[in-house]
């Protein structure tokens, strides 16, 4: 009798611990989705179906709304950090590489425009060169500002580069990320910075709600106003993921402007919130490089 009482206690016991447990991971999770401090040392998972061809709408090619520009698509460029995995690998891009990529494109006639100018373009208030290209950088690594910006400068070429807002300044495992002043310098010469996020949330996970999504895009507009007094409308979107829900939080946030990792170099003008692009890969050949931009 008295054992048996015992260890229904026992029993009531362990069930509390258990949900006492399960309530702080709960409020843990709650938390930090909430602060945004989740994803601070995030792995790029790209998938396969991220980067398949979006169809363009019959409409606008009937309508003439589409233009052929490579936005080409890099993140890292300079040397690979020691035992990095493979993802990492793809994701970087040696600098001479890089050199050879931008003189191939200046020796071949290319002249590099933001992705402002697209806009503008769909507007009917930009020009567009004969050969344009844009070159866009993800994530805001350090490498990019060390050793891009000087090539680009060079050939005189500008870039455009996502900037994870609350990432500057900071080191995540082996990503080291620029400076505001390297970002400054970067938008003294000419180069455009737009919205990556606050945090490089996934935009398709469904823990985000509507309210963080719109937070989280509107403070990345506000952080980047008030370190660089810009006021921008161009989103890349991490992962290049997105869901019904967050292209209208992104349009609320007032973006105009979306850049997914879709593949592809046909843009369509009234479908400015799905722009595609040209990964460029670690390992890419100068030829392929060539293939991807004129075939
Ligand atoms: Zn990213």
């Amino acid at each position: 009798m008295h054992s048996s009482k015992k260890s229904v206690i026992n029993a009531i016991l362990i069930l509390l611990i258990l949900a006492g447990v399960a309530a702080a991971y709960f409020y843990y999770q709650k938390f930090t989705a909430k602060s945004g401090k989740d994803d601070l040392n995030y792995k790029q998972t790209f998938k396969p179906e991220d980067f398949r061809p979006l169809p363009l709408s019959p409409q606008s090619i009937k309508n003439g709304r589409t233009l052929t520009v490579p936005i080409l698509m890099y993140h890292h460029v300079g040397d690979l950090p020691k035992n990095c995995d493979s993802t990492r690998a793809d994701l970087t891009v040696p600098t001479t590489n890089f050199e050879a990529e931008v003189k191939w494109l200046k020796d071949n006639g290319y002249t590099s425009i933001s992705l402002e100018n697209i806009y503008l373009t769909g507007q009917g208030k930009f020009g567009l060169p004969k050969k344009p290209v844009v070159f866009t950088f993800d994530d805001g690594y350090k490498d990019v500002f060390i050793n891009a910006v000087p090539i680009l400068k060079k050939y005189g070429f500008t870039g455009s580069f996502g900037i994870i807002t609350k990432n500057p300044g900071t080191t995540q495992g082996t990503n080291v990320y620029a400076s505001w002043n390297d970002i400054k310098n970067a938008q003294n010469l000419g180069n455009e910075i737009v919205s990556h996020t606050q945090n490089h949330f996934d935009g398709k996970d469904p823990k985000f709600s509507a309210g963080y999504i719109f937070k989280n895009l509107f403070g990345s507009v506000t952080d980047l106003n008030s370190r660089l007094g810009i006021t921008t409308n161009i989103l890349i979107y991490p992962y290049g993921h997105y869901t019904v829900t967050y292209l209208e939080q992104a349009k609320k946030a007032g973006f105009v402007m979306g850049i997914t990792v879709h593949e592809g170099k046909l843009l369509d003008l009234d479908n400015l919130m799905e722009i595609p692009r040209v990964r460029v890969h670690g390992a890419e050949t100068l030829d392929e490089f060539e293939k991807t931009i004129t075939e």
